[in-house]
């Protein structure tokens, strides 16, 4: 396995995240036999995805003498939620740039995440219109942390850089170790692709560890032609980081779309089956913007024959379950989900 360990890393998880055979689910779609891994059992509150990517991101904060942490999301980012929750455990402040990307989402009295931005004591909330320059907007409070002779650390959304990229390559390598132990023969893995961390970081992990298993991304907020490049970018990202030498191929990068729409985080009718099919069979929680939307990809490629009985598959649960409670009524079907 290639040694990241010159990286500072910060640890928020004890031990490997399980893998679980899921029986149930498997025999109410009549196979193939499917697995999940359970990144939404990572560390910090509750954790997700992006409890990976921060190891790396806040270790290199707090090398850096940093006292305060600078991100962004939508108005229900569960990487802003764990991004104040490693802030909290660290001793940090953490301000946030939210992007109402659906118009007048943000109430500060909502539920789900925005709750527990509120609960874990967010220093600040700068919420701008969707489309706006937020990189700009979140070195403007950088600069301005500077002027109370502050020091003010900026993560991009989702954590999704070169360093945080680091997060899924090592996340790659313990499910390597991990089915190496337990001989268990996984055929595909499925993956959420949004800002491209999570998907980029496993691509440059596969090609680097010849991990032989194909690795699809559902796109949670775009189809093929605009995430591929993404996470083409990410993954090469975290090969030069890294300095392997590596280029990535283009091929190696296999994005599904098609799930997501009509909008990112908008619910839609596929994601509600998917959410509650898999509380209903496995009493595990997925969420309505990510999870739910992967699950629903990973079903319909299923019933379409794209990914084949005979196969074994292990769907990545990324995490996100607070985010449920900023949408019960279209969950249990009170209010109609887009077709
Ligand atoms: C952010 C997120 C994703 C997408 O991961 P990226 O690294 O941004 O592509 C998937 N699932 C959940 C629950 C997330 O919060």
């Amino acid at each position: 396995m290639v040694d990241i360990s010159r990286f500072p890393r910060r640890r928020y998880t004890h031990g490997a995240t399980p893998i679980e055979f899921l029986p149930n689910l498997t025999e109410a779609v009549g196979g193939p036999k499917i697995w999940i891994k359970r990144d939404d059992q990572l560390g910090l509150t509750p954790g997700g995805n992006k409890t990976r990517k921060l190891e790396f991101l806040v270790a290199d904060a707090l090398a850096k003498g940093c006292d305060t942490l600078i991100t962004c999301g939508a108005p229900q980012s569960n990487h802003c939620r764990i991004t104040l929750s490693a802030a909290a455990k660290e001793g940090l402040k953490c301000r946030f740039v939210i992007e109402e990307r659906v118009p007048g989402s943000y109430d500060e009295r909502n539920s789900g995440n925005n709750f527990l931005f509120q609960l874990m004591g967010v220093e600040a909330i700068t919420v701008v219109p969707g489309g706006s320059d937020i990189a700009a907007a979140m070195q403007k409070i950088a600069d301005a942390l500077a002027a109370e002779d502050r020091l003010g650390y900026v993560i991009p959304g989702g954590g999704s850089n070169a360093l945080g990229g680091l997060g899924y390559f090592a996340g790659a390598q313990e499910l390597q170790q991990q089915l190496f132990e337990q001989s268990l023969h996984i055929d595909r893995v499925v993956v959420g692709s949004g800002s491209s961390g999570t998907h980029g970081g496993m691509v440059a992990a596969f090609l680097a560890n010849r991990i032989n298993i194909t690795l699809t991304g559902i796109g949670v907020s775009r189809d093929p032609e605009d995430q591929a490049p993404l996470v083409l970018c990410e993954a090469q990202a975290v090969c030069d980081l890294l300095e392997l030498g590596i280029t990535v191929p283009e091929d190696m990068v296999q994005c599904v779309g098609g799930f997501w729409q009509p909008k990112y985080s908008v619910p839609n009718a596929a994601m509600v089956e998917a959410v509650q099919l898999l509380a209903r069979t496995e009493g595990i929680l997925l969420d309505p913007v990510y999870t739910g939307k992967i699950m629903a990809g990973m079903l319909g490629m299923i019933r379409s024959g794209e990914i084949s009985k005979d196969e074994n598959v292990l769907f990545l649960h990324t995490g996100g379950a607070p985010t449920l409670f900023a949408y019960e009524d279209v969950l249990l079907g009170r209010v109609p989900a887009d077709s």
